[in-house]
C-alpha cells in the first residue's frame, strides 16, 4: 500500500496534451491563452525543427532562437532574453530536451513570459519548476513558479529521432527521478503511484523502442513515463542519486545522461536496507531480488553504460569523488558514508553488479 499516515501533496497548474501529431496544436495552444507572438527556441542541432515549428505558426511565430547548450548558460540566456524583448515575443514555445526547457525557463525567469513546451527526450525538465544555470564554470539550481511550463505538448513522433543510445540514458536518467521521488522525504501517495507507473511504463514500452526506434506506441508510452518520472521530479527531493551525478558531472566533467545511467543502480542499492519498502515495488517490477538488482539487469538489457571507466573517469579519481560526495551533507535514507560510498563508487567504475 502506498497510504501514509501524514503527507502534504503539491501539484503546479499545468495543462498537458498528449499524441501523435500534438506538435501541430501550438498555434490553438496560444490562441486559448491570447498570446500571438511566440519566440521559438532549439538547440543548434535541431534548428530545421525550430524553422519547421515557426512557418507552421506563420504570423504568430516572431523569431527563432537556436543556441540553446547544456546547462544553460547564462550569457545565451541573458542574449535571448534580450532578443524575446527586442521581438515583443509574448510566449516561448520550447522544442527540444532538457537544455532547450531550461533555456526556455531562464527567459521565463528574467521575462514571466509564458513557455509551451514540446519535449523531444525523456529528460522531463518540462514537468518541473527547476532551473540549472551554469556562469563561470559554476552551476546553480533554483526552485520558482515563475519558471514552471504552462503547457506541455508530448509528440511522441518528435521523440523517434532520438538516438538509440540517448534513448536509452536519458530513460534511465528519468527512471532515476522516480526511484529516488519513492522515498524521497516529501513524497505522497500521489507521488509514489506517479513514480511506479513511471518505472512500468519505461519497463515495458523502452525493449520495444530498442526493438525499433519508429515504434510510435512504443514512443508514446516512453513520453508517457517522460512525464510522469519529470513530474515526481518537480514534486519531491532527490538524495544520493542526483548529489553523486551532480559531483562526477560537475567536478570530473563526465556526461549528463550517461553518468545518471551508470550510478542508478549502485545508488539504489546503497538505499535498499533503509528504504526496502519503498523500493519494493521497483523489485516486484522487474521480477528481482532487489530494485538495484533489478535496475541493473535492466540497464544490460538496455545495452546501457555500465562502467564509470568507460566514460573517461580515471581510477585514481575515486578517492577524491568520494570525498567530494560526502563533503556537503544532505538528506539521504541511509546516512553518508565514506568508504561504504568509495566502494560504491569502485563497483560502478568497473561496472559490477551493485553489491
Ligand atoms: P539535451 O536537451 O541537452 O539534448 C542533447 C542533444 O540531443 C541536443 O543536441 C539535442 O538537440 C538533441 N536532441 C534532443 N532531442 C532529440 C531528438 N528527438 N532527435 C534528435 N536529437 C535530439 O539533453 P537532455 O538530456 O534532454 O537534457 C539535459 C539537460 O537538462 C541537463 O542540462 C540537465 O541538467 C537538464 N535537466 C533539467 C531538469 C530540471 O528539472 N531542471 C530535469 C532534467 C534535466
Amino acid at each position: 500500500s502506498l497510504f501514509q499516515p501524514e503527507f502534504s501533496a503539491n501539484s503546479a497548474a499545468v495543462r498537458v496534451r498528449f499524441g501523435a501529431g500534438v506538435r501541430h496544436a501550438v498555434g490553438e495552444e496560444m490562441e486559448r491563452m491570447g498570446l500571438g507572438r511566440a519566440l521559438v527556441l532549439t538547440t543548434p542541432q535541431q534548428a530545421d525543427t525550430g524553422a519547421e515549428f515557426a512557418a507552421r505558426l506563420g504570423a504568430r511565430a516572431v523569431g527563432v532562437f537556436s543556441k540553446a547548450a547544456m546547462h544553460t548558460p547564462v550569457a545565451i540566456s541573458e542574449e535571448a532574453t534580450e532578443l524575446a524583448r527586442a521581438l515583443r515575443a509574448d510566449c516561448v514555445v520550447s522544442v527540444g530536451g532538457g537544455s532547450t526547457t531550461g533555456l526556455g525557463k531562464a527567459i521565463a525567469l528574467r521575462s514571466d513570459l509564458p513557455q509551451i513546451v514540446v519535449p523531444t527526450t525523456y529528460a522531463g525538465s518540462e514537468a518541473t519548476a527547476i532551473l540549472g544555470q551554469t556562469e563561470n564554470g559554476l552551476k546553480t539550481t533554483l526552485t520558482s513558479a515563475k519558471v514552471q511550463p504552462e503547457v506541455i505538448l508530448y509528440d511522441a513522433e518528435l521523440v523517434r529521432s532520438l538516438p538509440v543510445g540517448m534513448t536509452v540514458t536519458s530513460a534511465l536518467n528519468a527512471m532515476a527521478h522516480a526511484a529516488e521521488g519513492l522515498y524521497a522525504q516529501n513524497r505522497s501517495p500521489i507521488s509514489s503511484l506517479m513514480a511506479i507507473e513511471g518505472i512500468r511504463a519505461f519497463r515495458d514500452a523502452l525493449p520495444r523502442v530498442m526493438d525499433n526506434p519508429d515504434d510510435l506506441a512504443a514512443r508514446g508510452e516512453t513520453l508517457y513515463g517522460a512525464w510522469l518520472c519529470g513530474t515526481v521530479l518537480g514534486q519531491v527531493g532527490m538524495a544520493l542519486h542526483h548529489k553523486l551525478c551532480h559531483t562526477l558531472g560537475g567536478s570530473f566533467d563526465l556526461p549528463h545522461a550517461e553518468t545518471h545511467a551508470v550510478i542508478l543502480p549502485h545508488a539504489i542499492a546503497y538505499n535498499q536496507q533503509a528504504a526496502a519498502a519503498e523500493l519494493a515495488p521497483v523489485a516486484a517490477l522487474f521480477g528481482a531480488a532487489s530494485a538495484g538488482d533489478g535496475l541493473y539487469d535492466f540497464a544490460v538489457a538496455m545495452k546501457a553504460p555500465l562502467a564509470l571507466r568507460d566514460l573517461g573517469m580515471a581510477e585514481a579519481d575515486l578517492d577524491k569523488a568520494a570525498e567530494i560526495a560526502t563533503r556537503n551533507a544532505y538528506w539521504n535514507p541511509r546516512p553518508l558514508d565514506k568508504a561504504a560510498l568509495r566502494a560504491l563508487l569502485q563497483a560502478a567504475w568497473q561496472g559490477d553488479r551493485p553489491a
